[in-house]
C-alpha cells in the first residue's frame, strides 16, 4: 500500500520522449525541496484518476492505494496505445516495494516502465532497476534548485542505471553558472559521454522566482556541454504550453 497523488493518461512533456503518450502514476512525497518545484506531491487522503483522458473529469479513490487496485486502474487505459507507464512524483523511488509489486501485476501487459527521478536515491534504484526500462534522471544544479552537495550522489546514481536506457535532465535559469554545467557534464562523461543531456530552461509558468535564461545564454550552455558530451538537447516543458496535467 502507498500514497498516490493521481493517475492519468497524457503526453510526455519533458526530455527525449516529449510527445509520447504515457500513463502517468504520480507518487506522493519527495526527499528534496527544489526552489522551482511546481509539482503537487503532498500526501492526501485521496488520489484522483482522470478518465477519459484529457477531459478533466476525475474519480477519487482513497489512499493508501493497493498495488492490485492501482494495476486495475492502469489497465482501464488502452495500454497498447501508450509508449510506457511513467512513474513520477514527487520521488517514485520512495515507493520501491510498491512499484515492484505493480510491475509483477502488469508484466503480462508488456508495457515498459519509465522512471522519472531526482537521481538522489541510488540504493533504492539498485533494488528497482531490474524492472525499469528507461530512466529519466535529474541533475540538480545548486544555482537553480538551491540544493547543494548532490554531485557524488548523482554520480553514483547514474552509474547504477547505466545498464538501462537513461538520459539526464537539468533545469537551468538565468543564474546557472558555467562551472555547474561543466560539473554535470563531467559526471555524465565519466559514465558514458553518449548519454543524452537535456537542458530544460526553467518554466515561466512554474512560479519560480528566478528568471528564465535568455536564448543566447541557453545556446552558450549547450555549446559548453557539447565540449564534453555527444548529445545535448534543449527542450522546454511542453505540457505547460499544451495545458496538460
Ligand atoms: S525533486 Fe522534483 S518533486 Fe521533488 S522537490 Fe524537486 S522538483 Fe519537486
Amino acid at each position: 500500500m502507498t500514497n498516490l497523488v493521481e493517475i492519468f493518461s497524457s503526453i510526455q512533456g519533458e526530455g527525449i520522449y516529449t510527445g509520447a503518450r504515457q500513463v502517468f502514476v504520480r507518487f506522493s512525497g519527495c526527499n528534496l525541496k527544489c526552489a522551482y518545484c511546481d509539482t503537487p506531491y503532498e500526501p492526501n487522503p485521496r488520489f484522483r484518476v482522470e478518465f477519459p483522458a484529457g477531459t478533466r473529469e476525475f474519480v477519487n479513490y482513497s489512499n493508501p492505494a493497493g498495488p492490485d487496485e492501482t494495476a486495475e486502474i492502469i489497465k482501464k487505459f488502452n495500454l497498447k496505445k501508450h509508449h510506457s507507464i511513467s512513474l513520477t512524483g514527487g520521488e517514485p523511488l520512495l515507493h520501491t516495494k510498491f512499484i515492484l509489486q505493480l510491475s509483477r501485476l502488469l508484466k503480462a501487459e508488456g508495457t515498459m516502465f519509465y522512471l522519472e527521478t531526482n537521481g538522489t536515491l541510488p540504493s533504492h534504484l539498485a533494488i528497482l532497476i531490474p524492472v525499469i526500462d528507461i530512466v529519466s534522471m535529474d541533475i540538480k544544479l545548486p544555482s537553480t534548485s538551491e540544493l547543494s552537495g548532490l554531485w557524488d550522489t548523482h554520480s553514483e546514481f547514474l552509474q547504477t542505471c547505466s545498464s538501462k536506457e537513461v538520459f539526464v535532465k537539468t533545469v537551468v535559469s538565468s543564474s546557472t553558472t558555467e562551472p555547474e554545467i561543466i560539473e554535470a557534464c563531467k559526471i555524465i562523461k565519466g559514465v558514458n559521454p553518449k548519454i543524452p543531456l537535456i537542458i530544460q530552461p526553467v518554466s515561466s509558468h512554474s512560479g519560480y522566482p528566478g528568471k528564465s535564461p535568455s536564448i543566447r545564454r541557453v545556446i552558450k550552455l549547450q555549446e559548453l556541454a557539447l565540449d564534453y558530451l555527444t548529445d545535448v538537447r534543449v527542450i522546454p516543458q511542453t505540457h505547460k504550453y499544451l495545458g496538460q496535467l
